[in-house]
Parts: C-alpha cells; structure tokens; sequence
C-alpha cells in the first residue's frame, strides 16, 4: 500500500488535527524531512498552511488541538505539543498542555522540533541549501573516523538534509554518502 494509502486508511480520511476533509496530504513532522508513515501527520491545506507560516496562525482553529492531543499516532501527539507550546501564551493551550500525556521520546521529538523551528541549513553565503541542491566543499575537510580528507573544491551533488540543520549530506565523486557541515559548502 502507498504511503499516502496508509495513511488516508490511519486518519480515516480525515485532518488528523481538525478532522477536515479538504485537501488532505502528508507532512513530514519537524525535524523530519523525509515523507514515510512513521514520520508524518496527514493533516488538510488549513492546518500546512498554518503550521508552515506562524504569521497565518489562527488561535481559534488550534482549539482542534484539545481532541487531536489525545490522539494514539505518535507524530500526532508531537505535533499537537509543538503547536500547544507555540500557543501557551493562551490559558487554553497551557492547561491542555498540562494535561496532556505524553512518552519520553514523543516529547524529545517535540523539543527538538521546536529548536529547529526556522532553523535551516545554510551555506557560507548563508544561502538556504534545500534538498537536491548541488554543493561545492569551501576547505579540505577530514572525514570523521578515517585518514580521508575531502578536498576544497569537490562537488557533492543531490543532497538530504537530515534531522540536524548543520549537516547536509550527499555522495562525493559517486563514493560512500557523507555528511558535511552546512557553512563549510557553497550552493552551485
Ligand atoms: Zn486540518
């Protein structure tokens, strides 16, 4: 079955936080980038929209944010604490976020999510670097646990991005994929 298969069958082809029905697409809860089952919500175009541009944050449509706490998906849990926190200048959202329950590593993922929030990797320009971007090495940099360096100027070409801003990854001259940090590349 498809990604988007399971997860239409989880939420029951509904918003997993408001219970829309409009435009329902996954999304990858932060730090995650990657869309698979375990890492994402499927939740409609209001709540992306929303989530994805704070400005556009409508305090009364996280009134949601009550029924879809005590959700048994774990990324819905992460995300219902992440916008909670965000809203906690509201009684409403601190005391659900009281009451809420949740597991040890709901709650990491909830607080590294939160550090990240904004956070992007950048280059040494400070130009955001997204996925699939072509990259160039701006120093010889050793690689981690062996006595191989790579050199200035090599190009890394596709890159992920991965749970940690600072790090872009990718294959170097078709080799073993690696990770670089972000501010020793420059965007191509
Ligand atoms: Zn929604």
């Amino acid at each position: 079955m498809s990604i988007a298969k399971t997860l239409l069958t989880r939420c029951d082809s509904k918003c997993e936080l408001c219970g829309s029905t409009n435009s329902l697409a996954p999304f990858a809860v932060p730090p995650k980038t990657d869309i698979t089952v375990d890492n994402c919500v499927m939740i409609c175009d209001t709540c992306t929209a929303q989530i994805e541009d704070a400005d556009k944050m409508d305090v009364n449509h996280w009134r949601c944010l009550n029924d879809s706490m005590w959700s048994q998906v774990p990324t819905v849990q992460v995300i219902s604490y992440v916008l909670l926190s965000k809203l906690a200048s509201e009684s409403w959202a601190q005391d659900a976020l009281d009451m809420m329950y949740v597991e040890e590593d709901v709650k990491e993922w909830a607080e590294k999510a939160l550090l990240s929030d904004g956070e992007k990797p950048r280059d040494v320009n400070g130009v955001e670097l997204k996925k699939g971007d072509d990259v160039t090495v701006i120093k010889d940099l050793p690689v981690k646990g062996t006595n191989q360096v790579i050199k200035q100027g090599t190009v890394i070409r596709g890159i992920s991005l991965g749970d940690d801003p600072r790090l872009v990854s990718g294959k170097a001259n078709g080799g073993q994929s690696m990770y670089v940090i972000a501010e020793f590349c420059r965007k191509k």
